[in-house]
């Protein structure tokens, strides 16, 4: 069975809005949107030489019918803008978006403006440091940051707020500590001169104290909580990025209430599975992982599968900058998927009818009912 599965609709529950300037990129720039790397040697040397850069050139000279990188750039700059995203998000079936808007939100599109162009539904994912941190900057005592906290993350200002997202992987990584409010308060002061001073929140048990209190807000509110894990930034401790730490905050009683969602996961593709599977409140994606190794894809599409039930797994990107990097992490994911679903076909493990409802719920049905996603069909 050839499984064709570009005309699923894509929910794409992990992404960034795109540049402000995203349609006018030179080649470093738009070559800087398909690594995590910020060595001007990596970018300027090898990435043409990296698989997924080969692969997102092949898929790109498939639309814009020329194939070399200089051509394929100047090319993708005369496209008219918002028409551009609607073409090539159109193409994977992109049926919605939730974005961090966290990300170097001063050089992107707000979600409004993004939703404009878009023309599909977009959801909000709010990211804690970012409101800690502005509430940090704000706040006099301890107990009015406790109080102006929850108000924050929870205030709406634009699209429906959906979940929220930590990055506690790359603020120390994922060891994170039971703390009394004692010792939250006692840390804070010092924590709040350090950010003054211009050092972003660290592993400490002022930040541990609060994140803990936002997963039981999560909890309260029915918000999933994303945790970054795995790769990503360049100064994460990728020891300390295994959601294995997690494992016994994922699994206690006093996060029952709370879904949290691990992203990215390789290289620890396994141990996020087995939480998966593990316990009822764990998702995951393979989101940015699938785009930057996109030779990997069925591979590691086949070990997320192989331990965590289908309906723990969810279809994102981690796109974010320019739009060909949206639309390259859902070709990626979804060829991805088609093949290793292939391969369980081939090996009598499931049937083709299993086969299309797993890749159903896997490309939007899970997203629909763990977000709770009004609009989308
Ligand atoms: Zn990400």
């Amino acid at each position: 069975m050839n499984l064709d599965l570009s005309k699923f609709i894509f929910v794409d529950h992990h992404c960034h809005s795109l540049l402000k300037g995203h349609s006018e990129l030179d080649t470093f720039g738009f070559r800087q949107c398909f690594t995590e790397s910020r060595s001007r040697r990596i970018i300027e040397e090898h990435i043409p030489a990296s698989l997924h850069y080969m692969d997102l050139l092949n898929s790109m000279s498939r639309i814009l019918t020329t194939s070399d990188e200089e051509s394929l750039i100047s090319r993708r700059c005369l496209q008219q803008e918002a028409g551009w995203v609607r073409t090539l998000w159109d193409d994977v079936s992109l049926g919605g978006l939730i974005v961090d808007d966290g990300y170097r939100t001063d050089e992107m599109l707000s979600i409004a403006q993004l939703s404009a162009i878009a023309q599909r539904p977009i959801y909000a994912c709010r990211r804690i440091e970012n409101v800690l941190e502005s509430c940090l900057e704000r706040c006099g005592t301890f107990g009015e940051l406790r109080q102006m906290l929850p108000e924050k993350l929870l205030e709406r200002n634009g699209p429906q707020i959906v979940a929220l997202k930590t990055i506690v992987a790359y603020r120390g990584g994922l060891i994170i500590g039971t703390v009394s409010e004692d010792e939250a308060r006692d840390d804070y002061e010092s924590r709040k001169s350090l950010f003054k001073a211009g050092f972003a929140l660290q592993s400490s048990p002022f930040y541990h104290f609060l994140l803990r209190q936002i997963f039981h807000l999560a909890g309260e509110k029915g918000l999933p909580v994303q945790i970054h894990t795995g790769m990503g930034d360049d100064d994460a401790n990728l020891l300390a990025s295994n959601p294995a730490h997690l494992q016994d905050l994922l699994g206690s009683k006093e996060f029952a209430r709370t879904n949290f969602v691990l992203l990215h996961c390789f290289p620890y593709v396994r141990e996020a599975a087995l939480l998966s599977a593990l316990f009822g409140n764990v998702y995951m994606d393979l989101s940015l992982s699938v785009s930057q190794s996109s030779g990997l894809a069925r591979q590691m599409i086949l070990e997320a599968l192989a331990a965590a039930p289908s309906s723990k797994i969810l279809a994102g990107t981690d796109g974010h900058s320019c739009p060909e990097s949206h639309w390259f992490g859902a070709i990626s994911f979804t060829r991805g998927l088609s093949h290793a679903l292939q391969n369980l076909i081939a090996s009598q493990t499931i049937t083709d009818q299993q086969a299309l409802k797993i890749a159903a719920a896997i490309l939007h049905g899970n997203a629909i009912d763990l977000y709770k996603l009004e609009g989308l069909v």
